[in-house]
């Protein structure tokens, strides 16, 4: 304990626990469903729970366990080689949990299982068919693994009937080998969103970068670059905020403004969609801005 860097104010948020939200993670518990909103401690669980004005209820699950094969910098997700087996009904008990939960949006995520052969892209695509099955009207976004770059196993996920493919780029190309697990990659990950966008155009794809973490304003500005020159179509960036004391540390508190520059960079490159903020996640309201801004 101790010498603790302080938090900017703007950081310094109480997560809203209102009544809605206790009901919810009551049902959570009965339906074993487990969300990365709660896990992580998310700071937006009252908003995105909530749905805001439109109503678009949004959350987070995670697949495939709760253990990676990979160790990357930033993450606080356990790490193992030989993480336990698939649970085959995993598809189908998530779908229909998230059914009877009545959700609109949802953000499905998974650890990397680079110890399956298939690094368990048949199962993320079932999960997907399955949900669609029991609740046709649920948005669905797929937040990905990079799947090492291979077609034959980005394709079913990106196929299976899902309407936005997320893969996150997470940094700069001169900080991938500093952040991220070593099996990661700057060009590897531009590849799996641009092969996505060519391979079904009509797929809205979005990718995110963790800002605080050493980079310049150079390499952001290039990162979103080459993001919008593979097709990407939404963009995401938030403060890096550092889990624990065994995890990389906080270059910097980048400031609410210098977000907000961010975001009419984004406009300016054409992205369909741009979110900058300090406490802006990956999936922070996804279905808020999915009807309010893309399907408008
Ligand atoms: Fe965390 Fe994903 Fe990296 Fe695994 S691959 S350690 S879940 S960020
Ligand atoms: Fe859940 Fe993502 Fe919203 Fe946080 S930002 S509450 S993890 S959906």
């Amino acid at each position: 304990g101790g010498n603790t860097v302080r938090l900017p104010r703007w950081l310094k948020t109480d997560i809203p626990m209102g009544g809605n939200v206790t009901r919810i993670r009551k049902t959570l518990r009965e339906l074993k469903l487990h969300t990365v909103c709660e896990e992580a401690r998310c700071p937006n669980m009252g908003e995105c729970w909530g749905g805001g004005k439109h109503g678009t209820a949004t959350a987070t699950i995670m697949i495939m366990g709760d253990t990676c094969t990979r160790g990357c910098r930033f993450c606080s997700v356990k790490t193992s080689k030989t993480p336990a087996a698939l649970d085959p009904n995993e598809p189908e008990n998530v779908a229909t949990a998230l059914a009877a939960w009545g959700l609109d949006y949802v953000v499905l995520t998974s650890v990397d299982r680079d110890d399956l052969p298939d690094f368990g892209s048949a199962h993320f695509a079932a999960t997907v068919r399955n949900i669609r099955a029991h609740a046709p009207q649920m948005m669905i976004e797929c937040l990905t693994p990079d799947f090492l770059g291979r077609p034959d196993l980005i394709e079913p996920v990106a196929l299976s009937g899902l309407d936005v493919y997320a893969h996150n780029i997470e940094t700069v190309e001169g900080l991938q080998r500093m952040v991220r697990d070593h099996r990661a990659n700057y060009k590897q990950s531009m590849f799996v969103l641009a092969h996505v966008k060519k391979l079904k155009p009509t797929l809205l794809t979005k990718s995110s970068i963790m800002l605080g973490v050493g980079e310049t304003d150079a390499e952001v500005l290039q990162t979103m670059k080459d993001l919008r020159s593979a097709g990407v179509d939404i963009v995401t960036l938030g403060q890096y905020m550092r889990p624990t004391k065994r995890h990389m540390k906080v270059h910097e508190y980048v400031t609410p403004d210098k977000f907000k520059h961010w975001e009419q960079v984004g406009n300016e490159l054409g992205f369909l969609y741009t979110a900058s903020g300090p406490l802006v996640r990956s999936s922070y309201k996804a279905g808020e801005f999915f009807i309010s801004e893309i399907l408008r």
